[in-house]
């Protein structure tokens, strides 16, 4: 079989924010000290000599970039200072950038300028989007969102808004499939994808092998701003809307960001102070890490890793002030503290989601388990043989 060599790769590579990999001499300590390479997916030093021989498709082929959780063993370990770990990151952006059939992933990651316009572009929209499209006798006496913004108005919205991320997510998630799998996807017969489903959603949830790493501060970091934004998300985009119709309630019992204030102890209530508290707990330690350069991942930050913790943090934060103004029933506050959250919530969602960090959320699970199929279906010939 041929090899095709890129001459550009490592230049290419470099737009993504590659910088110490030609440092590495080889030695396989990194290898040899990750506690997720195996046998059989050996890795970060075989991505670092793909990216050093121009092998892109090899890398496109990989799944080893998504077996890693960047723990920064590797990198702490590595004679070279080559920053293997980081390596990893750069091929988790650049196979994001390949599976986006857009090219927005590539432009938002190769250029800052891009990412800062895009972000100010789609906010600005919101805004004025929602001065626009007010009501025209808001309540100024009692802060009443449904006053100003009608359910039905932000129901359709959401679930336009909800509808392109998930084409666009699907669509890409399925290219990270085609190229991951190559000409295996359709040679495993359907029940050992079956078989091997429950792997997809125990990884989703639980982000289990990134335990297995030494340092289980950033697990348990990386876990809490997951399942924080996983609630959220679940939250606004499914249950806001329109799910929570399924099950017969109207618009204004949901709670979440509407005008009814549940009871403290109410489920939606609690998981959104659960949701808050994960999200301001890990974007605050991973801001502070990156400031300090404290440990192996936080010392090369890409400027995609400050825009996503910033969004995310502003989101949560104008969401406290929302949530609290509302308490205190200042209507003109709230309102106006309402459009400062979606004109950064917004984009977040829009951007990061399908094109930036955020992919890895469906990218991530979705190879592992390719992984683990390929190994049930090595097992299946084997003992066939
Ligand atoms: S990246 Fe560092 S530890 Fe890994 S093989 Fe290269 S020189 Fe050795
Ligand atoms: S960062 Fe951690 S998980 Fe990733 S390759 Fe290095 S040691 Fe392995």
């Amino acid at each position: 079989m041929s090899v095709k060599v890129d001459p550009n790769l490592m230049k290419e590579l470099k737009a993504f924010g590659l910088e110490d990999a030609n440092k590495c001499f080889h030695c396989g300590n990194c290898t040899a000290i990750c506690p997720l390479s195996t046998p059989e997916n050996p890795f970060p030093r075989k991505l670092v000599k793909y990216a050093q021989m121009g092998l892109t498709d090899r890398i496109l082929q990989s799944p080893e970039p998504w077996l890693c959780y960047y723990c920064g063993d590797c990198s702490d370990r590595c004679p070279r200072g080559a920053d293997p770990g980081e390596t990893m990151m750069v091929m988790r952006r650049y196979l994001t950038s390949k599976y986006d059939w857009t090219g927005f992933a590539r432009k938002f990651y190769t250029s800052e300028a891009f990412e800062i316009m895009a972000i100010a572009v789609v906010g600005i929209l919101v805004g004025l989007g929602m001065v626009l499209f007010r009501a025209d006798n808001p309540n100024m006496e009692h802060a009443f969102l449904n006053s100003v913004w009608p359910a039905p108005a932000i129901e359709i919205a959401d679930l336009i808004m909800g509808g392109i991320l998930s084409v666009l997510l699907l669509s890409n998630t399925w290219r990270c499939v085609k190229f991951t799998m190559g000409d295996q996807l359709k040679k495993i017969p359907l029940e050992i994808y079956i078989s091997q489903a429950k792997e997809l959603i125990v990884h989703f949830i639980t982000q289990k092998r990134f335990g297995e790493c030494s340092d289980r501060t950033q697990w348990i970091v990386h876990l809490l701003i997951m399942t924080g934004y996983s609630t959220v998300f679940l939250l606004v985009v499914v249950f806001l809307a329109g799910g929570i119709h399924v099950v017969g309630l109207s618009w204004d019992k949901i709670a979440f960001q509407r005008d009814v204030i549940y009871p403290f102890f109410h489920p939606v209530r609690l998981l959104g102070y659960y949701a808050t508290f994960a999200i301001m707990y890990g974007t605050t330690y991973a801001l502070i890490g990156r400031l300090k350069k404290s440990k192996a991942p936080y010392k090369n930050s890409h400027p995609t890793d400050w825009m996503f913790l910033i969004l995310l943090q502003l989101t949560t934060l104008t969401g406290i002030f929302v949530h609290f103004t509302r308490l205190l029933d200042w209507p003109m506050t709230t309102y106006v503290l309402y459009v400062v959250h979606l004109m950064v919530a917004v984009p977040m969602l829009v951007l990061e989601v399908p094109f930036a960090k955020w992919a890895h959320l469906a990218f991530r699970p979705v190879v592992i388990f390719l992984t683990k199929v390929k190994e049930a279906y090595a097992e299946q010939q084997k003992a066939a043989a």
